[in-house]
């Protein structure tokens, strides 16, 4: 009897959509702002709004294995002042549209049409999806983070059929010449590792119809 209970429990968890908690960082007219002349000094366009189109998925770890610690680095409007590796290419701060925890639970952290500057050269096109853990480059993201990823990104697939492409933080440079690549600037870059090429391949196995990142020599 308690095996049929299970199993109707777990049928029913199935059947019900994705589960997303909503923590909203605060965006308001001041990041909007400032993620428009991001736009503008980056990517040479004018806009109206900060609204994007998303062609690619972008999955992350945040290099900190603590979720609150993680989340304290994305609430800010503004660009903390201990990140002078990217201060210079603009005020406004990292953001990412996507969360999730250890255990694998979601948050939503804004609103999936407004750009989130998480990615050089391929914001305007993407959104972003940090996972907590990484700290010392350790690749040790959980089984539950990998199984929410793959939902997550089925879940997006099935509201946006513009998404293309699903890559890791590590692959942004396999874009550069790519019609999807934007930043104008070609001294700015940094060096990424996250999420790991580990995650990824346990992540690609378990979801279909994505393109892989444009490279042309392997992965960076
Ligand atoms: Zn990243």
């Amino acid at each position: 009897m308690l095996k049929i209970i299970f199993l109707f429990i777990s049928v029913c968890i199935s059947v019900f959509a994705l589960e997303i908690k909503q923590l909203p960082i605060e965006f308001g007219d001041k990041r909007v702002e400032l993620t428009k002349e991001y736009i503008k000094s980056h990517y040479n366009l004018d806009v109206k709004d900060i609204k994007i189109i998303p062609k690619i998925i972008v999955v992350h770890h945040t290099a900190i294995d603590d979720f609150k610690d993680s989340l304290s680095r994305f609430t800010s409007q503004t660009l903390p002042t201990d990140r002078p590796d990217i201060q210079s290419a603009g005020a406004v701060n990292v953001s990412t549209h996507f969360m999730v925890e250890r255990d694998g639970t979601i948050n939503q952290l804004m609103p999936l049409d407004y750009m989130a500057r998480h990615v050089i050269g391929l914001n305007y096109n993407s959104i972003g999806i940090e996972n907590v853990g990484g700290q010392n480059s350790k690749d040790n993201l959980t089984d539950a983070q990998l199984k929410s990823n793959i939902e997550l990104i089925k879940e997006l697939k099935k509201k946006f059929k513009t998404i293309e492409y699903v890559i890791g933080h590590y692959e942004y440079r396999c874009f550069e010449g790519h019609d999807l690549w934007l930043e104008l600037d070609d001294n700015y870059r940094t060096f990424k590792d996250d999420p790991s090429v580990r995650f990824m391949k346990e992540l690609r196995e378990n979801i279909k119809d994505f393109k892989e990142a444009p490279c042309t020599q392997g992965h960076k």
